[in-house]
């Protein structure tokens, strides 16, 4: 009987996911399986049953894989990664890709290290730190392919925490509700400023939830100023306009 509830619950992904590998599906399995019990033990997401983190964190994550905008051999960093998401899902979905997982919040790094290690992934680098002190380091400056923020924080402040990391002719997918996918254009100027450009917003509906997600990409056309990101806090208390 247990066999065949996991034999089920192994189908159900991959009808979601049929690109994926069984050894990939089986370790996004186990991705749920360790953030469950980590999520026991601290705070790190509501979402505490299993079919909540497969399609809430896990599937939701993995949504932007339709649009082969991920490509082997790059640099890709997850701003604000709070329990791993997406960083962990992507991870184990592109092996040959280099991602880097950050937060400012120690205690979710060393849980999302700690699941790095229990899962053995080899292409996942974790970093404490903030956005606008990390954003100003020449390891990190201007360095990554993509930029990836689910949640992080309203959509200017966002964009000047993410495109100081953005290699110039790279881009930033956000993940966003539906606000902001009506009406994206009023913040062309502020992505101006960071010497980046709007240039697309696309969609998807969450399998199972059949709610609606939208994705908005921002290329880095040109040098970033020297004025960002500004101190530490600023870009939250006087987002660009
Ligand atoms: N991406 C995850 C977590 C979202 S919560 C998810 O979608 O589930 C937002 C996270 O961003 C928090 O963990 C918070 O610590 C982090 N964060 C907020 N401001 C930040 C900043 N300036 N620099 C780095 N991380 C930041």
């Amino acid at each position: 009987c247990f066999a065949r509830f996991q034999a089920k619950k192994m189908m159900d992904l991959a009808s979601l996911l049929p690109s994926l590998t069984p050894e990939q599906r089986m370790q996004l399995e186990q991705l749920a399986e360790v953030f469950l019990s980590w999520n026991q033990k601290l705070n790190l997401s509501s979402i505490r049953d299993r079919q909540g983190v497969l399609i809430k964190h896990i599937v939701d994550s993995l949504l932007i894989v339709q649009w082969d905008l991920i490509h082997e051999g790059q640099k890709i960093m997850d701003l604000g990664t709070g329990g791993g998401f997406p960083g962990l899902p992507l991870a184990i979905t592109y092996p040959n890709t280099d991602f880097t997982l950050v937060d400012a919040t120690g205690k979710k790094i060393r849980v999302v290290e700690a699941m790095v290690k229990e899962l053995r992934l080899k292409n996942v680098q974790c970093v404490t730190g903030r956005a606008e002190e990390l954003g100003r380091k020449h390891s990190f400056r201007e360095r990554f392919h993509v930029v990836l923020t689910r949640a992080l924080a309203e959509f200017p402040v966002l964009l000047e925490y993410a495109m100081p990391f953005v290699k110039i002719g790279g881009k930033l997918i956000a993940y966003q509700g539906q606000e902001l996918a009506e009406n994206w254009s009023g913040f062309q100027p502020v992505a101006k400023k960071l010497s980046s450009k709007i240039s697309e917003v696309k969609h998807a509906i969450l399998p199972v939830e059949d709610a609606e997600r939208s994705f908005v990409i921002v290329e880095k056309i040109g040098p970033l100023s020297a004025k960002y990101p500004r101190g530490i806090g600023i870009p939250k208390k006087h987002p660009l306009s």
